[in-house]
């Protein structure tokens, strides 16, 4: 089994990396083409882009493939993010299949909750994703600088993400690594799920073994099947998250410890963290142990803890008009 680690808290696994160079067939590339960015909803001409094509700007984030920068597409002006991911990195840690998936599945899905991905080219070193711009960084490193956020704060992205999912899932697809790191926000502060590395499509339940090790669903640790419910369940550890600044299962004793808490543990709260009974309501709907008890994506949106949320911000929003 292939281990890939991402950061020190984070360990994704897969047992399905396979070594090949990445081509792009032509078929791909005139799919590519009519993605290109358009200014102010004009229609621009399909295309072909290069490097050149871009006005590259300051780099926006290091990956562990190779940076992220800003750019503008010359044609359309449209201000994007240039994600450059080397072909040496690609061959050294076999993440073709991975970077396959993501720039198959990130770029059919459509919805305000997914980072849009406009398309991708390549040179003889570099591949480069074209992907909407999100100004506001990861949330992992908003949770870093706030500790934790407010209930309302929480409410209102998990609505987003909830949302998001529901759409992501209903493309017969599973992300499988929903985590703070993987969740960048724009400029309004609407959070989008990035980074569909380890998504798959889900045609039936499958086997391999992968994801973050605090956000791991019990199935995928006990019998290893598992469906797009997995998804649900790392929206329950984002959730406590996001509300207390730790996930619910983590301990600094072992990776064993942690899985066992995944599989028997009901989490607790910290003593000096302030958490609503309708938050834990929710929390507890979302980490049932077993999938079929699982709260729906649907439900989600309609629970107490978001509608509260969601009804009073339509309010705010009201009287700001
Ligand atoms: P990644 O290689 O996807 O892990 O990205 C590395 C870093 O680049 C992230 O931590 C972000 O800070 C930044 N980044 C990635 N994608 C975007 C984007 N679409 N918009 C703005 N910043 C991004």
């Amino acid at each position: 089994m292939a281990t890939v680690p991402q950061s020190p808290r984070t360990v994704s696994f897969s047992a399905s990396n396979i070594m090949k160079t990445p081509t792009i067939s032509s078929a791909s590339k005139a799919r590519i083409a009519a993605k290109t960015p358009t200014s102010g909803g004009g229609a621009a001409s399909p295309k072909e882009w290069t490097l050149d094509s871009f006005e590259v700007g300051r780099a926006l984030g290091k990956g562990k493939y190779g940076n992220v920068y800003l750019a503008r597409e010359k044609e359309s002006g449209v201000v994007v993010a240039l994600k450059v991911i080397f072909k040496k990195q690609v061959d050294r840690h076999a993440i073709y299949d991975q970077l396959r998936d993501e720039v198959e599945i990130q770029s059919r899905l459509r919805h305000p909750g997914v980072l849009r991905l406009y398309g991708y080219f390549h040179d003889d070193k570099r591949v480069y994703l074209v992907l909407e711009l999100a100004t506001g960084g990861e949330l992992y490193k908003r949770l870093q600088a706030e500790e934790r956020f407010s209930e309302a704060q929480t409410a209102r992205w998990i609505a987003q993400i909830a949302d998001a999912l529901r759409v992501v899932h209903e493309n017969k697809v599973i992300h499988r690594d929903i985590k703070p790191e993987n969740l960048l926000l724009d400029a309004e502060d609407n959070l989008k799920i990035a980074d569909f590395g380890w998504s798959t499509i889900a045609k039936h339940k499958r086997k391999t073994f992968c994801g973050t090790l605090d956000y791991l669903a019990p199935e995928m640790l006990s019998d290893g099947v598992y469906d797009n419910r997995v998804d649900v369940w790392a929206l329950g550890v984002l959730c406590y998250e996001c509300l207390t600044g730790r996930a619910p299962f983590e301990t600094s004793d072992s990776v064993d410890e942690t899985h066992r808490n995944i599989i028997n543990m009901t989490p607790r709260y910290p003593d000096d963290v302030h958490v609503s009974d309708e938050a834990k309501s929710l929390i507890a709907a979302l980490l049932q142990k077993l999938p079929a008890d699982r709260m729906t994506l649907e439900q989600v949106l309609t629970h107490p803890f978001v509608a509260k949320h969601a009804a009073r911000e339509r309010m705010l929003d009201a009287a700001a008009q």
